[in-house]
């Protein structure tokens, strides 16, 4: 079984001397009650949340699983006593207004919870964590009613929420969305169709779930210009949010998966439910992807927990596991073997997921910042631009980030040889929980399409222009005054050659719009190599700052150079390998025949 212990020193390194959180929350109205004291208590209240209601439900929750009976599920056992807790904690509307129920704490101390949750137990964090994408959707888009009603409920806890896009035909091309949308006389709608692959679209926690559904009104345009988004309770209720009756929603079946157990992946079926338009009619795409977005963010943060769990529970075992001597002299002279952690090759993989771990966490936080200036925009301007900034991010961070937890759970199982394929000690769950994490909210390719796509070319290199040059500016600032000059350079260096690659890349395609495609994934793993150096070498230079100054803490940031050295000198050079792809011919991937893929 895993356990898990917070890495709130990490947190507050990040928070407090990586990003300054404090300064930051005073440039936003609802920074105003996150004062630190306010921020550590916190965090540290979602951390014992975490280790002691949380994590020991993770291996219950993947042995037992959800249970589907006549249309009811019901979560593995200690998910919903779990649940009230949260509830009654006020957890749920950290970060939403005051007006709705919710604390009006800024967005980015609930990205702190997910992590803390989503680390400890993803499975149960996905429950939250979905009504959160509704919650944000609703008060982006909802008119006043519809938050009254909705929102505060959501924020209560009471009830929760859903995102319904995929039907069996399509989920990367929403495009072909089927189900149907009647509009009647009381102004509201008769929605009809089915989707799969609900995440908590039926469990026992609450007492309704809103679903926030994909559909097409009579006469809609073919694509994704013709879909609206709507909200389909499962009871309808009077405006006080008093239940009625059931709606015309049930769940079909749950899946049986290869991970996540803990959490119910539901086929729902809309037979006539009624349902209100949420923002306006044939827009419903572009109001997802509010949802999406932050649902994306939140997906990173499972690329970011699979790293961290992975790391934490590989170490004890790499301490304790005795294995032939050491190639640098005897270190357990006691023992018939040295331990495994004296092997340069687990140490690779332990530092591995520990790079992508500390590294992911400051990219995402760093993001969270976007998205507190977002929600808490005073301008139509203001809030474009910081929605384009985190826009463009999204697809590094959703897609790098799950890519990279996936490889640390791998290098997890790996460091305790055959051990790490049992069950017992929770190794393999970590990586098949994680498995899903680069499929679900845009799989990998499609992350990668939409960064190079929508993001750099379509975007006329605006923000990717932006982007660099907040790297330059880092670099070119430190190469001349800073203490990890080499680490300076390097990221100058990396971003010079990302330019050189980019432009090349874009005048192929000119040529050959599959040039585009072939090189997606590997311009998306460069791109978030070097967001992840950018980090880096801001950590590095925080962290020999503090040793300069002398003080506490000498050895939290030894360790933090020493993983900053290991990230520049083995992993942030796998980033050529990507640019060396991403230039390669064409031809290389689109020649070959459909016929010829048969023949074997
Ligand atoms: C456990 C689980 C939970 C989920 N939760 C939810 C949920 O809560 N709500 C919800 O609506 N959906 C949910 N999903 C659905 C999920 O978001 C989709 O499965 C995902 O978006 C991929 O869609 P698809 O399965 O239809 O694959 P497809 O779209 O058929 O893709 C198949 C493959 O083709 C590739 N591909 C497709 N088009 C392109 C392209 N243009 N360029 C390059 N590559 C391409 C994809 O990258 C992928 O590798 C969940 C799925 C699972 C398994």
């Amino acid at each position: 079984m895993t356990v898990y212990k917070a890495p709130v020193r990490d947190i507050n390194f990040v928070i407090n001397e990586l990003l300054d959180f404090n300064a930051h929350y005073q440039t936003i109205p609802a920074g105003a009650e996150a004062t630190p004291d306010m921020v550590e208590a916190i965090t540290n209240e979602a951390a014992k949340f975490a280790e002691e209601v949380l994590s020991p439900l993770n291996q219950i929750g993947d042995e037992q699983g959800c249970q589907w009976n006549d249309g009811e599920v019901t979560t593995p056992e200690g998910f919903k006593e779990a649940y009230k807790l949260w509830v009654e904690g006020g957890w749920q509307g950290l970060s939403h207004p005051v007006e709705y129920g919710g604390q009006g704490l800024p967005m980015s101390m609930g990205l702190i919870k997910s992590e803390l949750v989503g680390t400890a137990n993803w499975s149960w964090g996905m429950y939250p964590g979905l009504s959160l994408g509704a919650m944000n959707t609703l008060y982006v888009h909802g008119t006043e009613e519809q938050k009254q009603l909705y929102l505060s409920k959501l924020c209560e806890g009471t009830w929760t929420g859903t995102m319904c896009l995929t039907e069996a035909h399509c989920g990367s091309d929403l495009g072909q969305m089927r189900s149907k949308a009647e509009p009647q006389e009381d102004g509201s709608y008769r929605i009809t169709g089915t989707k799969i692959f609900i995440s908590a679209g039926e469990h026992d926690f609450a007492e309704n779930i809103i679903h926030i559904v994909l559909a097409r009104t009579p006469g809609a345009p073919e694509g994704t210009k013709g879909i609206s988004l709507f909200i389909v309770p499962k009871f309808n209720t009077t405006e006080d949010g008093t239940i009625t009756d059931r709606n015309g929603v049930r769940c079909g079946s749950i899946e049986h998966k290869m991970g996540i157990h803990g959490n119910a992946t539901c086929v729902i079926n809309f037979d006539s439910a009624t349902g209100y338009m949420l923002g306006q009619e044939n827009e419903g795409l572009n109001a997802m992807f509010t949802f999406m977005n932050t649902a994306r963010i939140g997906t990173a943060i499972q690329g970011l927990a699979a790293s961290e769990l992975a790391y934490q529970n590989a170490l004890p075992y790499a301490l304790d596991r005795y294995s032939m001597r050491s190639l640098s002299g005897v270190k357990n002279p006691d023992k018939a073997g040295d331990a495994i952690i004296h092997h340069p090759d687990v140490r690779r993989m332990l530092l591995t997921a520990r790079a992508f771990a500390e590294g992911g966490r400051a990219m995402i936080y760093d993001a969270a910042k976007y998205s507190d200036r977002m929600v808490q925009a005073e301008t139509q301007a203001d809030r474009d631009e910081a929605e384009n900034e985190l826009g463009f991010l999204t697809p590094i961070l959703k897609a790098f980030l799950t890519e990279t937890g996936l490889e640390s759970a791998s290098n997890a199982m790996q460091v305790f040889g055959g051990h790490g394929f049992i069950k017992e000690h929770g190794m393999e769950q970590i990586y098949r929980d994680a498995r899903i994490a680069t499929m679900y909210e845009g799989t990998t390719g499609i992350q990668a399409m939409d960064l190079i796509g929508r993001k750099v070319v379509l975007d006329g290199f605006k923000l990717y222009g932006g982007f660099c040059k907040k790297l330059y500016k880092f670099g070119f600032k430190n190469l001349i005054s800073g203490k990890r000059r080499c680490y300076s350079a390097k990221l100058i260096g990396y971003t010079l050659s990302w330019n050189w690659h980019t432009i090349k890349m874009v005048a192929r395609a000119s040529r050959n719009r599959d040039a585009v495609g072939a090189a997606s994934y590997d311009f998306l793993m460069y791109s978030g190599y070097l967001s992840m150096a950018y980090y880096w070498a801001m950590m590095a230079e925080v962290a020999a700052s503090k040793l300069a100054e002398g003080g506490d803490d000498k050895a939290f940031y030894e360790a933090k150079l020493e993983t900053a050295e290991f990230y520049f000198s083995r992993l942030l050079p796998r980033a050529k390998g990507h640019a060396g792809c991403m230039n390669s011919s064409t031809d290389s991937v689109m020649a070959m025949t459909l016929d010829r893929f048969t023949t074997r």
